[in-house]
């Protein structure tokens, strides 16, 4: 009998199943299991638990507090705290006089990997496919073969890096995404005099642009679109925005102008880290002292239009607001950016769902998937509603919020309270 032809009977059933096991799936795994003794499961294609293990450099930060955990903003006694992880793995002390700002990425990642592997059903090395509706609920099926069925879906699958067009198509050992850099690092390092171009003003581009300078690369550039190196803004109002108070009140505005209140709250959340940029610029002019130059150069608004490989060097043009400019580099680090993955919705499904005029799923305040045919079932969808649920829905912060938010729609109960009513900021 093929795998296909699994009896009904055979097929595990679950409450609910989450496609991903990212930290967005991971905290709503972790309230179900305190929650209710409802079956819920986690499919994740990477072989064990993984957070952008790729751009774990030595020395990155989180741009997020520690106490904002997989639970903690919603049930501060959960099993499941980082304090209760720094804890029972004998590292609070020395976390404690360490005294991080905050905390680097690579614990947060060891955090989530110690929280998953205290939840049930988490399924690794396993790509959700194909999900299908039935008579009873959903299937969700990975090569042909059927793993689950439920009543419920929450898809948290992430995002994954872009190439735009314009840097589409140059040789792959020499224009790579910063995903790649680490791979590529020891091949570029027999020349460290070899210019190499870092286009992208975010974090990730900042994080390569540093990780080239400490491995010793004498002639970075380092381009942005934008016409600054923004830092976050970390005051206290614009922290406001991160909260469910904010949430709603997003929710209480016409579409096209929460649209354009968000973009313009861009730079509370999508910039860079104040203390990654210090560190940049201290860590140049160090090397300016030894080399008489700076090995690394800031060009802002420098916006990449087209690119070509000539001999040895690949030719990035690119746009400035005064006038056009040509650079030349032999390795190229692309960081313009991520994309959500797709959702692997069969054909009939697909049919079902709404979309947004942007191709995305239309989410509504509780986070469930608008489509026909429900029938009691809920697709949930986490991190793929920035434009309508604001900045929070791209980020780790609020993550338990959310989670909640989420739990309290499918179970139709209030079983976390979420209270956010002590304020200064009256957003209207
Ligand atoms: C380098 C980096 C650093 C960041 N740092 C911060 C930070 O400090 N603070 C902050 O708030 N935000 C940060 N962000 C943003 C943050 O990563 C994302 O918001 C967060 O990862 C989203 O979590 P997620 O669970 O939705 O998605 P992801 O973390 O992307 O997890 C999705 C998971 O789904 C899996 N998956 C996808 N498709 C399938 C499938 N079909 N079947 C099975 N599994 C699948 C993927 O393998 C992945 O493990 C950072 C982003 C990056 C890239």
């Amino acid at each position: 009998m093929s795998d296909d032809e699994t009896p009904a009977s055979e097929i595990p059933s679950y409450h609910a199943v989450g496609i991903g096991a990212g930290p967005a799936n991971l905290s709503l795994a972790a309230l179900f299991s305190s929650a209710t003794t409802e079956r819920f499961a986690l499919f994740e294609r990477q072989p064990r638990p993984s957070w952008h293990d790729q751009l774990l450099h030595p020395g990155v930060r989180m741009q997020t507090s520690w106490l904002k955990d997989l639970v903690s903003l919603v049930d501060p006694r959960h099993e499941l705290t980082f304090l209760n992880y720094l804890v029972t793995t004998g590292r609070m002390f020395a976390l404690l006089n360490s005294q991080f700002d905050v905390i680097p990425r690579l614990e947060y990642v060891r955090y989530l990997a110690w929280a998953a592997g205290k939840l049930p059903n988490i399924f690794y090395n396993t790509d959700v496919d194909q999900i299908s509706l039935g008579d009873d609920g959903f299937t969700v099926s990975s090569g042909g073969r059927k793993l689950a069925r439920c009543d419920h879906l929450v898809i948290g699958v992430g995002t994954a890096p872009v190439i735009p067009p314009e840097l589409a198509g140059l040789p792959s050992g020499r224009a790579f995404i910063a995903d790649e850099l680490t791979g590529n690092l020891e091949a570029m390092a027999a020349d460290l005099d070899a210019p190499v171009a870092v286009v992208g003003s975010g974090q990730t581009g900042i994080e390569a642009t540093m990780k080239l300078l400490q491995r010793g690369f004498t002639d970075i550039t380092w381009l942005g679109r934008r016409l600054w190196f923004d830092t976050i803004d970390d005051s206290p109002c614009a922290n406001d925005v991160y909260r469910p108070a904010h949430m709603v009140a997003l929710q209480r505005i016409s579409l096209p102008i929460r649209r354009q209140v968000i973009t313009r709250l861009n730079p509370t959340g999508d910039a860079l880290t104040p203390g990654a940029m210090r560190g940049l610029y201290q860590a140049n002019y160090d090397r300016m002292l030894v080399l008489d130059r700076f090995p690394v150069t800031l060009c802002p608004g420098r916006e990449v239009v087209a690119s070509a490989v000539q001999g040895d060097d690949i030719v990035l043009t690119c746009r400035t607001p005064g006038h056009g400019q040509v650079y030349r580099a032999r390795y190229v680090v692309i960081a313009t950016g991520r994309e959500n993955l797709p959702v692997p919705f069969d054909p009939d499904l697909r049919e079902r769902v709404e979309l947004a005029e942007d191709g995305e799923l239309v989410v509504e305040p509780d986070f469930s998937v608008r489509w026909k045919g429900m029938n009691g079932h809920q697709i949930y969808a986490l991190n793929r509603a920035r434009m309508t649920h604001g900045l929070t829905d791209a980020n780790v912060t609020l993550l338990p919020v959310r989670a909640a938010i989420v739990l309290n729609s499918m179970f139709q109960r209030e079983i976390f309270p979420i209270r956010d009513e002590l304020g200064p900021v009256d957003w209207g």
